[in-house]
Parts: C-alpha cells; structure tokens; sequence
C-alpha cells in the first residue's frame, strides 16, 4: 500500500468517525430543542443528522472529497445559523475552528483548495466575531440554557481538537516506523539490508572497544545461482533467496545479525562467537542449505559455499569481512558447498 492511500485511508476513517459523531451530537440536540420548544432549532438540527447520514454513504463509497466538502458546508451554516439564531455566546463558533486543521491536514486537496477553504472559514468565523458578538439573537435563550449550551460546545471543540492531535500524532509515527523498516530491511528477503547491518556493526565495534569479546563474521554466497535464474527463471531465483534467508535467520541465535549483503550473498555477525563456536554453525547452514526443497517439485538443488572469519581483537570489522570474502573466493574454486575458514587475523 502506498503511502499515499495509507494516509487517506486513514483520513476517510477520521471522517467516517467526525460524520457518526456529528449525527449523534445533533440528535441529541435535535431532541433538547424539542422538548424545549424551539422547534425550528429541532429541524434544522435532523436535518444536519440527514447531512451527515448523507456524508457517512459518501465515505462509504469512496467519494472522501464530495464527504468532506459536505461536512465542511454543513459545520459552517450550522454554525452561522446557531449563532444567529441564539446568539455569540452560544459558542457555536468554535466548530468553525475544528474544520480549519482538518481541511489544511487533509491528504486530498491540492494546497490552493486547502488554503482557500480555510481561508474562508477563517474569515467567515472573524466576520461573525465583527459584527455578532454583541448582536442580539432572534432567538434568544434563557441565561442559564446559555450558559450550559456554551460549555457543552466549548468541551466538545476542545475534546475534538485534542482527539484530532493524537490521530495526527498517531499518523506521522506510523509513517515514521514504515519509513525505517523500509530503509532497513531488505524488500525480497526481510533480512536487515547492508547498510543497517554496516551501522549495527560500528555500534559493536564501539561495545567491543569498551569490553572486549569475541566476534565471527560468515559470508555466505549461493552457488550457480546464475544458473538457477536462466534455467528457472527470475521468479524461482527470488524464491531461492527468501528460502536461503529463511534457514540463515532460523539457524542463528537471536542476538545474531544476518544481512543480505548483495545480490546472493548474505552476511552473518555472531557477536559472541570465536572461529572454533562459529565453524560449526556455518556447517550446519550449508547442510540444511542443501535440504531445501522447491514447493512445486521443481528438480532443483540449492547449495552455497561459505567463508568465516573470527575478527581480530584489534582488527577492523571490514577486513575480517574481506578475509571472510577470500577465503569464499577460495571455497568456489575448490569446488563450492563447503565451508572454509579464513587465514588467522594478523593482530
Ligand atoms: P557462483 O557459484 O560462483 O557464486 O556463481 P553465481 O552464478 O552464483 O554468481 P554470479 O555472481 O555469477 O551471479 C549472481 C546472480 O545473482 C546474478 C544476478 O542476476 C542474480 N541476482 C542478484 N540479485 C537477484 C535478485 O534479487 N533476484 C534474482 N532472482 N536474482 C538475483
Ligand atoms: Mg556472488
Ligand atoms: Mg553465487
């Protein structure tokens, strides 16, 4: 999924819960203004219930845009109406506000459209300000049904707004942690990717200046891998690799890292391992290496030839790795599917 549509996704729920919202809040409304005999007021609020009915099928279908306009429209002359009708005081003009973080926020209108939308409810809300704060209302309501309608109306803006920040919130580390895992982990094999293992290596690299402790390095290439993709095609040669990638993560430990290095090549880190405890653990990937079978009986045998290299108390990560790449070098003219260990470390 794209990351586009993620965040409309999300954006048509966030609406979807604003319209379910909206239509209970006017029903609620709709009922206190009948029992307390502004009728017209009782209309005018199941009529907004039928816009956010209308609204909720819009989303339902798909249509976010046409949804949001509707919402939009129907908070604003809502809002416009009350305040006439009962008064600056109702506070019916906070509603205005929510409308202007969510249109700028919004993943489905070019900026002109957001700027210019929100730019007219500011000035719609500005100009009731001007001219309404102290109009009297053609409606006017009792001191205290004033008093209770500004606080229900004050707590519900506030209440939306700050459930609005934690959707946003929400969203953006969302999209933060996609974002790592994609820039760290390999898309075929959903191994860790080269350069997320380079920077766990210079994090161990600093451990193991601190507190010294042994580490080997397994370089592990597949063999005729070439071969493989042009007598089976590039979609078995993904599948080999996910394959190979599978028993490389089960046949380690947790704390070990495996990378896919390159193309077929793949790079273990035992961080507590020497060369005699690693040794076996490369013998054992080859083995089960070998084992794998292709799900549709496809008369294939994948084999891959490893290199291991212990790395030395003052040696550099990266000259382990290319002597772990040398003595695999040495392993393919041997004869592949084997396990060589590299010459000793000189320091
Ligand atoms: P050797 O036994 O000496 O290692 O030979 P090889 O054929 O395995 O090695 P070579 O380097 O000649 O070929 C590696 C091939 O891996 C070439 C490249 O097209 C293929 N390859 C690299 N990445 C991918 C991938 O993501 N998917 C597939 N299917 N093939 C890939
Ligand atoms: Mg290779
Ligand atoms: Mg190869």
């Amino acid at each position: 999924m794209s990351e586009q549509s993620v965040a409309s996704g999300a954006f048509a729920r966030l609406l979807l819960s604003g319209a379910l919202l909206g239509g209970v809040v006017h029903i609620a409304f709709a009922l206190l203004f009948y029992q307390g005999g502004a009728i017209t007021m009782a209309w005018v609020n199941v009529g907004s219930v039928l816009v956010y009915v209308v609204a909720g099928r819009m989303l339902a279908a798909g249509h976010v845009g046409w949804a949001l306009a509707t919402m939009a429209i129907e908070i604003v002359a809502h809002a416009v109406l009350a305040v006439r009708m009962v008064g600056w005081d109702s506070g019916f003009h906070f509603y205005l506000l929510i409308t202007i973080p969510v249109l700028l926020a919004s993943g489905i209108m070019r900026w002109p459209a957001k700027i210019g939308s929100a730019t007219l409810i500011a000035s719609i809300y500005v100009a009731m300000d001007w001219y309404w704060r102290r109009a009297m209302p053609l409606h006017p309501l009792d001191a205290d049904t004033l008093r209770h309608l500004h606080q229900f109306n004050l707590v519900s803006t506030i209440t939306v707004l700050g459930g609005l920040t934690v959707v946003y919130v929400q969203l953006i580390r969302d999209a933060e942690k996609r974002l790592h895992r994609m820039a760290t982990t390999d898309h075929l094999t959903g191994l860790m990717n080269r350069r997320s293992l380079v920077d766990a290596l210079e994090r161990e690299q600093a451990r193991r200046l601190r507190k010294p402790h042994p580490m080997t390095v397994i370089l592990v290439d597949i063999d005729h891998f070439k071969q493989l993709n042009d007598t089976y095609g590039h979609a078995v040669g993904d599948w080999a690799l996910q394959a190979v990638a599978g028993v490389l993560k089960k046949g380690v430990r947790e704390m070990d890292f495996v990378a896919r290095w390159g193309g077929e090549e793949f790079l273990i880190v035992l961080p507590f391992a020497d060369g005699t405890q690693a040794n076996p653990v490369a013998e054992r990937l080859r083995e089960t290496i070998r084992t794998i079978e292709h799900p549709g009986r496809l008369p294939l045998q994948l084999g891959a030839t490893l290199g291991v290299a212990e790395v030395g108390t003052e040696e550099d990560v990266e000259q382990a790795i290319q002597r772990a790449d040398a003595a695999l070098y040495q392993g393919k003219h041997q004869g592949r599917n084997r396990v060589v260990i590299a010459e000793a470390a000189l320091v």
